[in-house]
């Protein structure tokens, strides 16, 4: 039976451990809860025994983190302090304890408990690929977004498409709560609505609309009826020409232009259904003279930049011109907000193909395929998928897939089959991220989406191997770090630690080193934050006024306790500082370290 004992005093650990071992169990060991946890998500256990009281995340806090990741891996609590009332009472709570003992622990009664539990295979929650969830009101409470940072949330959305600052604000503090509670660090992204084209207002239950009648569409505002309704944007009426296709609320209803104004457009029902409010508008072939950064949008954007946030996000993005608009408007902002970076939400025709000069620009893709499959044919979705990330991966960019990945758990507790290959092919692809929008916003169980998301993720990267194509360019990459590259080609080594303060060199590092964890050693929490959008980043955040030996010391220690190495690994130790001078790798660019 594979055991994991979680006991802070060193004295009783040696006791535990060694009976176990000698009983024929294979254990390993933590000193705190913290350190258990890590390791619990990253080894299969059959059993975890468990103290309560610990100087870091105590016995309670490790149990209900290993509820969230593992539910039914079983724990057997071991505490001098078992009897106490309100302990009793609050073991109650957690159905993944399954026995209490006294200590000093009688082996024959823990040998016995032993003997009861069903060895059995865990699914470990050490992913490389990140996990975007959208925080809405299923989820915007510091204990449920704690839950989901335990089972994989990487990045927080929050869809400015909804919602007002204020709710934004208390979102957003729940996040960096639940964040220091948990101690590791979450992106947090604003995705700017852009130029997005609604109805305008409908009378209650909609209007129903039958194939090969007339509507018109206005300027004006108007209530809608039969005859005629409005659009909150109407710049659009003077681009629409006759011919032009009119898809609403995700293209279920279609409509075709047949007759042109300045002011109103005739459109035939090509396809009817009941039009409400406030549903989305998509006009594929209609070239649109509308800004893709609103006013909204920057209103938004200046509060996201006061606000600390980490990612901002351009939604119907059409050139890179609009990208470095962004980003000449977040330059000229306070100085502090400078590092904020950009993602291009890929999802008009226009963007797909100007899509390599976009990826040029952006510091991250969006594969936006709810509005992308009703801008292009939904056929043509999964190979643009596959392209750009192909594409994505040759220009070192991360890219995350977007929408509908597990959209029937937004009511059901379980995916469809097709949703579970849908993950996986993403992340067999190479996407960096996946996304969850309604699943975690308004979805009856946003920790649940979560879970699934990264078993999903943990099973197929099983499998995933470096692909021909990948083989190819490593051999001929010039453009790389030559330290990294020599890092990522070190088949023995059991992890890559990465020294780079300035942080710019860490997505070098996620894109070539997909075989061992990625180790960040960054002072700043901030780049700490960004890095949570890149695969297979691990950051861990030291002090300051540190030289290098005790900086490498002090996160190896970290590495350690947190699980990612052990005592007698190979430890390949990157410095980005050192590898700027000129293009000769200099002295300790590149170091070899044998684990103590
Ligand atoms: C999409 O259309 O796929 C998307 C991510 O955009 P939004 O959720 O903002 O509509």
């Amino acid at each position: 039976m594979r055991v994991l004992v979680v006991e802070d005093s060193k004295p009783t650990r040696l006791l535990i451990t060694s009976r176990l071992a000698k009983e024929g169990h294979e254990v390993d060991s933590a000193e705190n809860g913290r350190q258990g946890f890590l390791m619990a998500t990253s080894n299969q256990y059959d059993v975890l025994i468990s103290d309560i009281y610990m100087p870091e995340w105590d016995g309670f806090k490790f149990i209900s983190a290993m509820r969230v990741v593992s539910p039914h891996l079983p724990i057997i609590v071991v505490s001098s302090s078992h009897e106490e009332n309100v302990l009793r009472e609050r073991f109650n709570e957690f159905e993944n304890i399954v026995e209490t003992l006294p200590k000093p622990v009688d082996f024959n009664t823990l040998f016995d408990i032993l003997k009861t539990i069903k060895v059995q295979t865990h699914n470990a929650v050490r992913k490389m690929t990140r996990i975007v969830c959208t925080i809405g009101p299923a989820s915007d409470s510091p204990e449920m977004l704690g839950e989901m940072i335990v089972a994989g949330m990487d990045v927080a959305r929050l869809n400015f498409s909804h919602g007002w600052h204020e709710q934004h604000e208390k979102t957003l503090n729940s996040i960096r709560k639940a964040e220091q509670e948990w101690g590791k660090p979450i992106a947090v992204m604003l995705d700017l609505c852009g130029p997005k084209i609604r109805t305008g207002k409908m009378p209650e239950g909609g209007i129903v609309l039958k194939k090969g009648q007339l509507i018109t569409v206005q300027a004006d505002p108007v209530e809608g009826n039969r005859e005629r309704f409005s659009t909150i944007m109407p710049e659009i009426i003077q681009d629409l020409h006759v011919g032009d296709q009119v898809l609403i609320d995700d293209g279920l209803i279609e409509l075709k232009v047949v007759k042109e104004g300045e002011r109103e457009a005739e459109c035939m029902v090509v396809v009817g259904g009941v039009l409400k409010s406030n549903k989305g508008m998509n006009l594929p072939v209609t070239k649109l003279s509308i800004p893709s950064v609103t006013e909204k949008d920057r209103k938004d954007l200046e509060w996201g930049l006061n606000h600390s946030v980490d990612y901002v996000a351009l939604s119907f993005v059409r050139s890179p011109e609009e990208i470095l608009e962004i980003k000449e408007i977040i330059y000229q902002s306070a100085k502090r907000s400078r590092g904020v970076k950009v993602v291009a939400k890929i999802e008009k025709p226009e963007a797909v193909e100007h899509i390599q000069d976009i990826i040029d620009v952006a510091d991250v893709i969006m594969i936006a395929r709810g509005d992308m499959g009703v801008e292009l044919p939904a056929a043509k979705v999964p190979r643009i998928q596959q392209e750009i990330i192909r594409m994505c991966w040759e220009s070192n960019t991360p890219v995350i897939t977007a929408t509908q990945m597990l959209d029937s758990m937004t009511r059901n507790t379980r995916p469809t089959r097709a949703e579970v290959t849908d993950v996986s092919v993403a992340v067999r692809s190479g996407t960096d991220a996946v996304m969850l929008s309604g699943e975690t916003a308004v979805g009856v169980d946003p920790l649940n989406v979560v879970r699934t998301m990264a078993s999903i993720i943990c099973e197929e990267e099983q499998y995933a191997t470096v692909n021909e194509r990948q083989h190819q360019q490593f051999s001929h990459d010039l453009k790389t770090n030559p330290a990294i590259m020599a890092a990522a080609s070190l088949i023995k080594s059991a992890a890559t630690m990465l020294i780079d303060r300035s942080g710019k060199l860490y997505p070098q590092m996620s894109k070539w080193n997909r075989r061992v964890p990625s180790l960040l050693v960054t002072r700043s929490l901030h780049v700490a934050r960004q890095s949570s959008m890149y695969k297979n980043i691990v950051p861990i955040i030291i002090g300051d006024n540190l030289t290098r030996d005790e900086m490498v010391f002090q996160a190896m220690a970290r590495a350690k306790e947190w699980g990612y190495l052990r005592a007698g690994d190979l430890l390949v130790v990157v410095e980005g500082g050192r590898l700027t001078q000129g293009d000769i790798p200099q002295l300790g660019a590149f170091q070899l370290v044998h684990v103590e």
